[in-house]
């Protein structure tokens, strides 16, 4: 990393999704050529210490398969990562320094695993619940919908009852 950030160049990569297992598993039926195009650059910046500071700006784009939750179907859902870390040299700093810093804090280590803090992003790029703008079966479900709407608003509302009560009361 230390490298990249001397050297100034970004690496650009295209890696399969299928060697992301983490992030294939949440995507059922994921394209075998289904991949994340992502870029690193890293550069060095004066910080509080001696040695400049290490950061690292991480781009990636990417779309997976996702389950709708409205119709079940597969919704191709787009994930995007745009995000900046700075390295510190151990656990103890970066826990000491996280609640004070808007930047994210990687811990440098000699098997720094970039592709797992990339995965890491995507997964939490994912959407709580994926969804259709517009369900390809959409008209079906309207009258679901529909119906229940019904049966609530024949239900007389409990605070409507109460404020009646206390009127004829008084
Ligand atoms: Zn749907």
């Amino acid at each position: 990393m230390l490298a990249l950030a001397q050297e100034g160049q970004p690496l650009i990569e295209i890696t399969p999704l299928s060697q992301l297992e983490r992030l294939a598993q949440e995507a059922p039926g994921l394209a075998p050529d289904a991949a994340v195009n992502w870029q690193a650059q890293a550069e060095l910046r004066t910080g509080s210490g001696t040695e400049p500071d290490v950061w690292l700006h991480l781009q990636a784009k990417t779309s997976v398969p996702l389950t709708c939750q409205r119709c079940m179907g597969v919704v191709a859902t787009p994930l995007e990562v745009d995000q900046w870390y700075r390295f510190v040299a151990t656990e103890d700093i970066a826990m000491a320094q996280d609640d004070d810093s808007e930047e994210d804090l990687l811990v440098m280590t000699p098997q720094f695993d970039l592709l797992a803090v990339l995965e890491d992003e995507l997964l939490m790029a994912l959407p709580l619940v994926p969804m259709h703008d517009e369900c390809p079966v959409a008209p079906v479900l309207q009258v679901g919908e529909e119906e229940i709407t019904d049966e609530v608003s024949e239900k007389p509302n409990p605070f409507a009852l109460l404020a009646q009560l206390k009127k004829d009361k008084s």
